[in-house]
């Protein structure tokens, strides 16, 4: 393994602090170390794996439709977009889907979207619109999307910033009901429950709450499910949970299974419609084979009932850690299978170490912000493996 530290080292440099293992296999909810080790993964690929590492389904489609016809570009018709968006706008109930790569792109795609629905729809005077984020948000990396974060690391050395973003407290009606006063307020984007922020689960009626501002104040309401959704938190969205639809739905991680990046905006015609040929694009945005993976990792999610299956066992896994230590772990949060672990931090010993020590334990899992641990595992995990790995996480706690 230091030979395989050393040469990441040398010719790369860490964008994240990661965690000293090297793997070189993954299937269902475990990876393997080159040595043979068996982990359960609780990263899952930060939610890009809620149908497990390799499934056989979406390997099979990446094969097959690499193997026919891999690539097109939206300059030519194939036989292939057509399916997935049909496939995709149906089953979450929009008229449209504009397929994308990665999330931030989604994202960036998103904003672009409620601008021009803006100044073409509801008639904001060009350039002035603006769009609302809460604290906390997270949605990539790029220099839109750090513009509109409220975590200093992520902006610091960056600026000068996109102009038209304002930063609003998270889980806070009445906050936004003063923000949306602007008539230039084009958009409000906003997580169901902010992953990467450290599994921030907002108060019962926010969302709903949400949805009724937004449409009082004739504002687009742009859900960020990239991470939430695709049955992470029990439901196929977390926005399901309170009933309530988004104007713009984004999804990416899992709509591929983890084996190509893919990313999706939907919407209906009103606003997609806005933007006319030659105002947005990619390359690889609905190449035949990211819709073939992408149908194949949604079929996947209805066959084997994932969203229920994170709902029950989400529930089993977080009574089973109700009785950590209070003087090591202060809280045990989340919904279905999107889950965080609050560590009570002392000079010898932070969220950081006690990964290090789950890691020798058979079980990887990472901190998000400080001292909260991020608990995330593919959502096929069975019942006695997840009680083995709260069994792994007990253990490793009640070790400190
Ligand atoms: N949105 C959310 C909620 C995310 O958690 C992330 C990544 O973690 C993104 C967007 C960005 O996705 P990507 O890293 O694929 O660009």
């Amino acid at each position: 393994m230091e030979y395989i530290f050393a040469r990441e080292a040398k010719f790369c440099i860490p964008l994240a602090r990661p965690i000293p293992v090297v793997l070189e296999k993954g299937k269902g909810v475990y990876v393997w170390d080159v040595e043979g080790k068996r982990y359960f993964d609780f990263i899952s690929g930060f939610g890009a794996l809620n149908q497990g590492h390799c499934h056989p389904k979406i390997v099979e489609a990446l094969i097959r439709q690499a193997s026919t016809l891999s690539m097109t570009t939206r300059a030519l018709y194939n036989t292939e977009v057509g399916d997935f968006a049909q496939y995709v706008t149906s089953m979450f109930c929009y008229d449209k889907v504009l397929p994308m790569n990665s999330g931030v792109e989604a994202g960036d795609t998103a904003c672009k979207l409620a601008r021009k629905w803006a100044y073409s729809v509801k008639g904001v005077l060009k350039h002035q619109a603006k769009i609302i984020f809460p604290v906390g948000n997270f949605w990539g990396r790029s220099l839109a999307a750090i513009s509109s974060s409220s975590d200093s690391k992520c902006y610091e050395d960056f600026g000068p910033f996109m102009p038209g973003f304002d930063i609003i407290p998270y889980n806070d009606l009445s906050a936004l009901e003063s923000a949306l006063q602007d008539p230039n307020v084009a958009a409000f984007m906003v997580e169901p429950i902010q992953g990467e922020a450290g599994v921030i689960v907002p108060d019962p009626g926010y969302l709903s709450g949400v949805r009724d501002l937004c449409t009082k104040y004739n504002v687009l309401l742009i859900a960020d499910e990239i991470q939430s959704g695709l049955g992470r938190t029990g439901k196929w969205l977390a926005v399901n949970h309170e009933n309530v639809k988004p104007d713009i739905l984004l999804l990416g991680k899992s709509l591929s299974g983890g084996v190509c990046p893919v990313s999706a905006v939907l919407c209906n015609s009103e606003i997609m419609s806005t933007l006319k040929p030659g105002e947005h694009g990619s390359t690889f945005g609905g190449f035949p084979v990211a819709c073939r993976v992408a149908i194949a990792s949604l079929k996947v999610l209805e066959e084997e009932r994932l969203p229920e299956n994170a709902h029950k066992m989400g529930n089993i896994f977080r009574r089973e850690l109700e009785n950590l230590p209070s003087s090591i772990v202060s809280e045990i949060r989340g919904k279905g299978l999107l889950n965080a672990m609050i560590i009570k931090e002392t000079k010898d010993f932070t969220a950081w170490t006690v990964c290090l020590r789950l890691c020798a334990n058979g079980l990887l899992a990472k901190p998000t912000h400080g001292n909260i641990i991020r608990l995330l595992p593919p959502l096929v995990i069975k019942e006695h493996e997840i009680r083995e790995a709260a069994e792994i996480i007990k253990k490793t706690i009640s070790s400190f």
